[in-house]
């Protein structure tokens, strides 16, 4: 067994991990994790855009549009956070580098379902490996970080309610790191569904840690389902996302007979409803996703990897309609955390998907998730950087065990109801 020493600890090397870790002073010590490759991320996979406020003014409508979307289970606290901080870290994203869509002289905002306004900001269909490429990249010029690539964090190390470190896989080894503190970032849970638009390497690993080490969790049950995704009558395999940004450009929705049957830019728990209801009338597989209509070359130049993966498939969406069925996609609940990333449990912190701000409430808002991951871990940065001097490196640890212990996430996916029974893998 090797033995490792790093000020800070980070578990996930997606939006929320990486930002960070880009936010920790530079006089400490980063040890940043990935499961696989530092790319093999949901950030990575990222169509859409981000969510931001457009100015001052637009605050309080972004905050009522992000409450509603959560049918008002959300924190309001998180919420407003969210909306005020968000400008600030946008520009952080362009001073780093990342160059988003530009209208005019501005940038270019569009709009997803339940934002009353266009207030989405991207890089064509792909500002997820926009936000990855470009942090990926910082982080790399930072000399006090190290990335760690195909290292899986398999338990935390503690001293009574206080986290003193983590226990790492590496290559069949086993790895104890003590840190000063210590950050979950570890994603979704999609790898545990069936049906995921998820990387398939995503089980829930932060979850499952909490859970063996008694943290709180919150809403663990709050799954949300896609209504979009392509249908290739595949099983098993990642499914890929056709972005809710083809229906906010005035993309439809329809069946077979090309009928119109619901409101396009309602939250998404509601279009995956009416999809449902849809299916189950008609006895079919799949609805259509219909963007023939618009300009072809308009099409191929706002989506082209959502046009490419279409025409592998054999759809070319500037003339056919697209197969679309919804599967899961965003984990709303999980490791209890305050506003500024703690856990239940000193020293250790959660961010991003992994996390439960409560800024999501029972449904998440189009384009919040990478915002949330900007927002929340630029915040816990700060925290851990006005408190790591007091901390003491405890180098001794013991009591941990080397099982990620994916029935017990599934149990509190499933809650007391025993939902998404058919949706799940057994293990
Ligand atoms: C197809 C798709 C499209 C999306 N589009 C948008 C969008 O347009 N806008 C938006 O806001 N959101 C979008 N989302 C959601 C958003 O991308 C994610 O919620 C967000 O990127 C999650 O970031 P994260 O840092 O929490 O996790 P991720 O980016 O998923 O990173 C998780 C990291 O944790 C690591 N990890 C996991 N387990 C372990 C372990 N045991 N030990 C060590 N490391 C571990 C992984 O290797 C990975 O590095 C989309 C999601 C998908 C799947």
């Amino acid at each position: 067994m090797k033995k490792f020493e790093a000020d800070v600890l980070i578990a996930g090397s997606g939006v929320a991990g990486l930002y960070c870790a880009l936010h920790l002073r530079s006089d400490l010590k980063i040890l940043v994790l990935s499961k696989s490759e530092l790319t093999e991320t949901d950030t990575y996979l990222a169509q859409g855009g981000i969510s931001t406020a457009l100015d001052e003014k637009d605050i309080p409508l972004f905050v009522e549009d992000t409450l509603k979307a959560g049918d008002y289970e959300n924190k309001v606290d998180a919420v407003n956070i969210l909306a005020k901080e968000s400008i600030e870290n946008i520009m952080e994203l362009i001073r780093y580098g990342l160059q988003f869509d530009k209208h005019n002289s501005g940038l270019s905002y569009t709009r997803e379902g339940a934002h009353s306004v266009n207030r989405i900001v991207h890089q064509k269909d792909e500002t997820g490996k926009a936000v990855a490429e470009t942090l990926i990249a910082e982080a790399k010029r930072r000399s006090n970080i190290e990335l760690w690539e195909h290292t899986t964090m398999v338990d935390i190390i503690k001293e009574g309610n206080r986290c003193i470190g983590g226990v790492l896989m590496k290559e069949g080894e086993i790895i104890e790191v003590a840190a000063k503190d210590v950050v979950l970032a570890t994603g979704g849970v999609g790898g545990l569904f069936k049906k995921s638009t998820n990387h398939r390497t995503l089980t829930g690993d932060g979850v499952a840690i909490a859970i063996k080490n008694g943290v709180e969790l919150k809403d663990a049950d709050y799954v949300q389902f896609h209504p979009t995704v392509l249908d290739r009558g595949l099983e098993n395999e990642r499914r890929f996302l056709i972005s809710e940004s083809l229906r906010g450009e005035g993309a439809i929705l329809v069946n077979s007979k090309g009928e119109r049957f619901v409101n396009e830019l309602l939250p998404r728990d509601e279009v995956t409803a009416a999809i449902e209801r849809e299916l189950e009338k008609s006895g079919e597989k799949c609805v259509y996703i219909d963007i023939s209509f618009m300009d072809s070359e308009f099409v191929k130049t706002r989506f082209p990897a959502i046009y490419q993966e279409c025409l592998k498939s054999g759809i070319d969406m500037t003339k056919d309609r697209v197969p679309v069925s919804p599967a899961q996609h965003y984990y709303m609940g999980g490791i209890k955390v305050d506003l500024n990333g703690r856990t239940s449990m000193e020293n250790l912190y959660a961010l991003g998907e992994t996390a439960c701000t409560g800024v999501h409430g029972k449904n998440r808002l189009a384009s919040n998730s990478l915002l949330e991951g900007l927002v929340f871990s630029k915040r816990a940065a700060k925290t851990i950087n006005e408190t790591a001097d007091k901390i003491e490196l405890v180098k001794e640890g013991k009591g941990y065990t080397l099982e990620l212990d994916k029935k017990a996430v599934i149990k509190e996916l499933k809650g007391s109801s025993g939902k998404y029974e058919d949706e799940l893998f057994s293990y």
